[in-house]
């Protein structure tokens, strides 16, 4: 690792990877990890919390490559809400001891109600600065309280869509309904809210959806017969919309804070994800190739020019 990361200024020097949902950041972190000393601080706002694995689509413990993760599944679900300003204090606390041991701590995750708690030089825990009208001016903060490296890995929408409509099928091929009849709870009093009316692990997408399901047709799965697949596959269809919709308010949210003077490298990864989707990637140019060249080379690049400046 290049010892002048932390060395030249007083902040803390922090990358910071963001994007939407299944754009690919758990994957550069990762790569990243080929080239510099890091360590993970997931900004995930519910892979933070213990369970619902596959439903939250933690990354595998074999693909992290021996790399460590901070706050992701670390906090009990019991205990309430984790909300911006915990992840503001215990963030700030990993990240000073993973510099005290001159490492590069590499923030990565889509909740970028977190990230702005973070690293917002003023941060004020009764304001959600993403729901102010753009009319009221931006209550984003613009002083930063590190010296942060931010690359944004960016996919087309129409594209990450299809990707995410078969990203679900794969997590339903992995267990995903029986990890979420596992958690069904009959006696919870918010089974007929919708995500924004419930707290914690309870919002995740997935669980809503398939607490409607499961009020009609308990645990065990079965959904052999007829009426109970159309329940089924109304579950899964509302799983990929509001998927796709997360999206969409992520990217909304990145683009105010680029608008806010927040210093966004865009990496795009849209030929990565196409590539990959024809023929399963077997086709043309490996995608693995084109990830490479298009995102993993210039992201070294631009954290290895920011940790000499
Ligand atoms: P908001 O201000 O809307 O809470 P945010 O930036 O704090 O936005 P997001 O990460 O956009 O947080 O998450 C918003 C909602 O999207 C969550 O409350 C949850 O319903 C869903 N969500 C986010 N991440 C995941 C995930 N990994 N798995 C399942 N659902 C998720």
């Amino acid at each position: 690792m290049d010892a002048g990361f932390h060395r030249c200024r007083r902040k803390d020097k922090v990358v910071v990877i963001m994007g939407g949902t299944g754009a690919g950041k758990s994957r550069l972190s990762i790569d990243l990890a080929h080239h510099f000393s890091l360590e993970i601080i997931n900004s995930d706002k519910m892979q933070v919390y213990r369970g619902l694995d596959i439903t939250t689509n933690k990354i595998p413990f074999h693909e992290r490559n021996g790399v460590v993760h901070h706050l992701l599944g670390d906090i009990d679900p019991e205990n309430g809400e984790f909300t911006p300003a915990d992840f503001r204090s215990r963030a700030a606390a990993i990240i000073a001891d993973i510099a005290s041991r001159s490492k590069v701590p590499v923030v990565v995750g889509g909740s970028n109600s977190f990230v702005h708690a973070l690293l917002a030089g003023e941060f004020d825990p009764e304001v959600n600065v993403f729901d102010a009208p753009p009319s009221s001016g931006s209550l984003i903060s613009s002083e930063l309280r590190y010296d942060c490296c931010f690359l944004w890995v960016d996919v087309s929408f129409s594209v990450l869509s299809d990707y995410l409509t078969k990203r679900v099928d794969d997590m339903l091929d992995s267990g995903m309904v029986d990890e979420l009849a596992e958690f069904f709870n009959p006696d919870s009093d918010d089974l007929e809210a919708g995500s924004s009316d419930r707290t914690g692990l309870r919002k995740a997408i997935g669980v809503p959806e398939f607490d409607r399901y499961f009020m009609k047709y308990p645990p065990p799965v079965r959904c052999s017969d007829p009426v109970r697949k159309g329940a089924y596959e109304e579950a899964v269809r509302a799983i990929k919309e509001n998927t796709c919709q997360l999206v969409e308010r992520q990217i909304g949210k990145i683009s105010r804070l680029r608008e806010a003077g927040w210093d966004l490298r865009r990496l795009d990864a849209t030929e990565t994800f196409r590539a990959a989707l024809v023929a399963g990637g077997g086709g043309g140019e490996r995608w693995s190739e084109i990830w490479e060249r298009e995102v993993v080379e210039p992201s070294v690049k631009i954290v290895k020019r920011r940790s000499e400046s």
